[in-house]
């Protein structure tokens, strides 16, 4: 085998990077890295740089100390100079990691979940002989602190014992971080593998959690120590050699120009939209509107960035409220396969870092307080789907706000101070608190949000598991329909002369078969978020003021309620730039507006319409109760606080329904607003007849 030498580097440096060497050393110490393209190493001599991957200790040793003693025409040596190798051609997946890579050079892709404080590490270790005096070097590793065993002093040679004198030894910036596989490339739903990577020196701390990276490092393995002792499995951490962040250019699909092709003709269809959406979730049956939202959704507006400096999300919000086991989370699983890059995690999820992220001691091992990046951290520039989002910690219900509007997450704890990047869609479900949804209660209540927290969504929906036979027969058939399909497939996957036929099979999958595979979706959707950019034309936009001020001069009069916010202006315009998206369209026109109007509307109508004065309110969202019956129960708690009066504390119903009926009430609906005072304990009957307020 052959060996590379310190001349050979010599050469290459001076081949391939002379000017960079010479940059460094006038920067030199403040920079200490050298940064060099696998690739040049290949074109210079292809065996050194097989070898540099199959033996890099070695190699890099030798690279290293040439690079350090590089004839410079200046006074100074590059003494402490580090060489970093970069793209080197092959990535290993972390979930395929074996151990055929450990002590080689590999290159690992990754999404950086958390990372510890920098703090020193030491080096170069100087043992000071407890006996003699005399000093020893021990060069460490950045794993378990090594000693030596002898005094190096042959006319002392005791055991010990040894004191590190610090003044003598030498430190580096040390930091710890622990990368997870990206959410592009996991196949839909499946759960990330981690891996845990050690940095030095002059790269320690430049990324931060939630970023991109590319890690070169030397794979090593250390021995598990399990309380019965030393085990036989060894654990692996990454030795990096170059770390390289890739925060705003993220790895796209790869889409081929075939792929491309079949895309652009898909957008021609001049029914894409409807194609478009009805191959969301085939699977489940109807919610025609909430999959429509879902498209806009998986399309978003664009992200403006404005002279100011201001930024303007181009994410659209979605919230699914709902009874349980009208497939919320099914929806959501589905969403996350068909975003190129989605997050599926649930409100109360084990990690410390939650929703958002969290500061965590210790979780290395070694006393360190870690930054540790949430799901909404971990899903910029993607889709977080977050299940039972009711049930978020409370460290989330506050920092929330923050992550979906101005979409970072800001954390200052322990000395650690940090803003992270939250730039994702965020879908999420929510249960209401007793199990079922009440019409008569307010959203926020029911699933413990805070009004202003609901307001960060562009659409909310309601789903109300509402008993109807012509609807549940249809649900039941597709259901059965697609297990039936299901069956068959299974039958004769496992089952041999079965006599299904691929055709029984196609038959049966026709009512679940997207119209639009999810693999051609996804670069759909992929390529729309890159290549378009929609600008709305003059007629869309006056039919958006229009519609806004519509709803804006419904809370015109003294008394009626402000019935929608500037918020939701915002929300139109994003979802109208997603509409045009899915058409592929540069241009904004009537079609989109009409579209999204209706889109808002109906979800508008679900959450926020008071159907006795025929207008949308959004108190209904927030406390349950439009304004007009508000005020309507502020009177009738009058007409019985007065008969109270009259009757020495309990007042007899009669009296009060016929001194409601005054006043324009019918019995039927006194009787429902008594009901609806007595279940929020605001009212009790201390008789069958009477009532009396608490
Ligand atoms: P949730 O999260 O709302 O409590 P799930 O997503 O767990 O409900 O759904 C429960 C099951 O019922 C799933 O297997 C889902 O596929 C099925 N299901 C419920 N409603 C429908 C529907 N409209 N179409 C197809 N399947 C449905
Ligand atoms: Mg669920």
């Amino acid at each position: 085998m052959e060996t590379s030498t310190s001349a050979q580097w010599e050469k290459f440096f001076n081949r391939y990077y002379l000017g960079d060497i010479l940059a460094l050393a006038n920067e030199y110490p403040e920079k200490r890295s050298l940064f060099v393209d696998f690739v040049n190493i290949e074109k210079f001599d292809p065996d050194l740089a097989e070898e540099l991957l199959m033996h890099p200790d070695r190699v890099l040793g030798v690279a290293e100390a040439a690079l350090q003693s590089f004839d410079l025409p200046i006074e100074k040596t590059l003494s402490a100079a580090h060489l970093r190798i970069m793209d080197i051609p092959q990535k290993v997946p972390i979930r395929d990691l074996r151990s055929e890579h450990i002590s080689k050079l590999i290159a690992i892709d990754g999404l950086v979940r958390m990372a510890t404080e920098v703090r020193p590490r030491i080096r170069i270790a100087a043992f000071e002989c407890g006996g003699c005096g005399e000093t020893m070097f021990i060069t460490q590793p950045s794993g378990r602190f090594i000693e030596p065993y002898l005094c190096k002093n042959s006319e002392c040679g005791r055991k010990g014992s040894f004191k590190v004198n610090l003044t003598e030894s030498e430190f580096v910036d040390a930091q710890k971080l622990r990368v997870q596989e990206s959410p592009e490339d996991l196949r839909g739903g499946e759960q990330p593998q981690t891996l845990d990577i050690n940095i030095d020196d002059d790269l320690a701390g430049i990324v931060s959690p939630g970023g991109r990276v590319i890690t070169t490092g030397i794979l090593r393995s250390y021995q598990r120590i399990t309380r019965e002792g030393k085990s036989t499995f060894f654990d692996i951490i990454l030795d990096t050699v170059s770390i390289e962040m890739r925060d705003k250019e993220f790895k796209e699909l790869e889409i081929t120009p075939e792929e491309e092709k079949e895309i652009i003709e898909l957008s021609k269809d001049p029914e894409i939209y409807k194609t478009f959406v009805k191959s969301i979730a085939p699977s489940i049956y109807g919610y025609e509107d909430v999959k429509e939202a879902l498209a806009l959704q998986l399309m978003s507006g664009i992200p403006k960035n404005l002279p100011d400096g201001a930024r303007i999300r181009g994410d659209v919000h979605v919230l699914l409220v709902g009874d349980p086991g009208i497939a919320k989370s099914q929806l959501l699983r589905y969403i996350v396969k068909l975003a190129p890059r989605g997050i599926y995690t649930s409100g109360r999820s084990s990690s410390a870092a939650g929703l958002t992220a969290a500061a965590v001691r210790d979780e290395f091992g070694d006393g360190r307080w870690t930054l540790e990046a949430g799901a909404l951290v971990l899903a910029d520039q993607g889709i977080a789907a977050v299940d039972e989002m009711d049930k978020m910690r409370a460290e989330d219900r506050s920092a929330i706000h923050e992550a979906m509007e101005q979409q970072t997450v800001s954390i200052a704890k322990a000395g650690i101070m940090a803003t992270l990047k939250s730039r994702c869609s965020l879908l999420g479900a929510a249960n209401p608190k007793y199990g079922r949804f009440d019409p008569y209660e307010g959203i926020a209540q029911q699933i413990q949000m805070a009004p202003a927290l609901l307001s960060r969504f562009d659409l909310i929906f309601v789903l109300k598991d509402e008993p109807d036979i012509g609807r549940d027969t249809a649900i039941a058939s597709h259901i059965l329909g697609a297990h039936h399909a299901g069956e068959l497939h299974a039958h004769k996957t496992h089952i041999s002369g079965s006599g299904i036929t691929d055709t029984d099979i196609k038959d049966a999958m026709e009512i679940i078969n997207p119209k639009i595979m999810p693999d051609i979706l996804r670069k759909y959707i992929a390529y729309a978020k890159k290549e378009i950019y929609p600008i709305i034309d003059d007629e869309a936009r006056n039919q958006l003021i229009e519609f806004y001020l519509g709803l804006r001069r419904q809370g015109e009069d003294r008394d009626s309620p402000v019935p929608v916010t500037a918020r939701q202006l915002e929300a139109l315009v994003r979802l109208c730039e997603a509409s045009a998206r899915i058409r592929l369209s540069n241009e904004i026109t009537t079609d989109d507006s009409r579209r999204v109007i209706r889109v808002v509307e109906s979800c508008l109508r679900q959450v926020a319409f008071d159907a006795e004065t025929g207008k949308f309110d959004v108190d209904i969202l927030t406390t349950g109760v439009s304004k007009s019956q508000r005020d309507k129960i502020k009177t009738l708690r009058n007409i019985i606080r007065e008969i109270e009066a009259e009757h020495s504390g309990m007042a007899p119903k009669e009296e009060v329904f016929t001194r409601a009926a005054e006043q324009g009430f019918e019995k039927e609906y006194v009787d429902e607003l008594i009901k609806r005072l007595k279940t929020q304990g605001e009212l009790y009957e201390p008789t069958p007849e009477h009532v009396r307020l608490t």
